[in-house]
């Protein structure tokens, strides 16, 4: 009955969402920086991190490029480990 509930209050949130397919928990740590892909510069880590320091799965960082000034978004991954 519980589970039933959760599933119907996801759809109403966000409909685009498989109830199959959601997946919620701890998401691997984001680097402090990435390589940008455009031009090889480092793109540093604009978003901070949560309070309590636990990443979501699913939650979007941005990072910023400080060569070609361009805006990477990265969804975080499930935390292998
Ligand atoms: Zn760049």
């Amino acid at each position: 009955m519980n589970k039933w509930l959760n599933y119907a209050v996801s759809n109403n949130s966000d409909d685009s969402i498989e109830p199959d397919e959601f997946v919620s928990g701890r998401a691997e740590t984001p680097s402090e920086s990435i390589i940008c892909v455009d031009c090889g510069g480092n793109a540093h880590l604009l978003t901070h991190p949560p309070e309590d320091g636990v990443w979501q799965i699913g939650e979007v960082v941005a990072y910023r490029c400080s060569e070609c000034r361009d805006r990477w978004d990265i969804v975080l991954a499930p935390d292998e480990q």
